[in-house]
């Protein structure tokens, strides 16, 4: 579905990833970890346009994506839920939610059909839905700027170190969903320092050093390799 070929990028003269070759299948959940600094988060920008790779080629169903606008390919069915939130604190729950579905989705019907099923997948949301979104704590944040890429009904999610700052018993609560929401037939690819939750709920993933991908397996290969363990894992 999607496949990465050769891929670097760089920022002036720094080479942030070099050389990355990666896949995704559709019906997929694909963990990417790494340390800060490892490139996930440049990785993800470059899939949904918004770095445009030096050199390599990305493909998207079979299509050549290197340089198409960001905007086009939230349309084609990619979509992104960056770290750190990037919400709108100012504006309520839903409105926050229906910024996700604007400037790609014009069937209102359909559109009010992903927003229940958004509040189904976390009903938090449906009961703070006219609570800022700046009023929300970090968990209920957090799924609320997933439940904002689902509003465009993508294809693909790219989630960004979703447990980024939460407590253990939180991480779990999102993980549970991002499994839920895989399962209901969304592909996902999730960029994570949290190895041991991110790998309790993959098919697959890569490890990222230093802009270089390097291991990769399947989740009970990534589980028994020491050098995960040790990085990632802490055993
Ligand atoms: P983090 O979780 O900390 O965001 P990451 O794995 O997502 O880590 P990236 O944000 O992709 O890592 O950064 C990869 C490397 O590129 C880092 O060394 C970072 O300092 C550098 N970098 C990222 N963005 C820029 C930029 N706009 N200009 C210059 N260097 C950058």
């Amino acid at each position: 579905m999607l496949t990465l070929t050769d891929v670097s990028v760089r920022y002036g003269f720094y080479e942030a990833l070099s050389d990355i070759s990666m896949h995704v299948e559709a019906g997929e959940l694909v963990v990417l970890l790494g340390a800060n600094g490892a490139g996930k988060s440049t990785i993800f920008r470059t899939i949904s346009g918004l770095n445009k790779p030096a050199k390599g080629r990305i493909e998207w169903k079979g299509k050549s994506i290197g340089g198409v606008p960001a905007s086009n390919l939230v349309k084609a069915g990619i979509g992104h839920c960056p770290e750190g939130r990037k919400l709108f604190p100012e504006m309520n729950v839903s409105e926050n939610l229906k910024m996700g579905s604007y400037a790609v989705r014009r069937d209102k019907k359909a559109v009010a059909e992903t927003l229940e099923r958004v509040y189904t997948l976390f009903p938090i949301l449906e009961e703070k839905q006219k609570a800022s979104a700046g009023s929300l704590s970090g968990g209920q944040q957090q799924m609320l700027a997933i439940g904002r890429a689902m509003m465009a009904r993508p294809e693909l999610l790219l989630l960004d170190e979703p447990s980024i700052g939460l407590a253990p018993l939180i991480v779990e609560q999102v993980f549970d969903v991002i499994q839920e929401i895989n399962r209901g037939g969304t592909t996902v690819l999730l960029a994570e320092q949290n190895a041991n939750a991110a790998l309790k709920i993959a098919d697959r993933g890569y490890v990222i050093e230093d802009g270089k991908i390097v291991v990769e397996g399947d989740r009970e290969e990534l589980f028994a390799n020491d050098d995960v363990r040790k990085a990632y894992i802490g055993a």
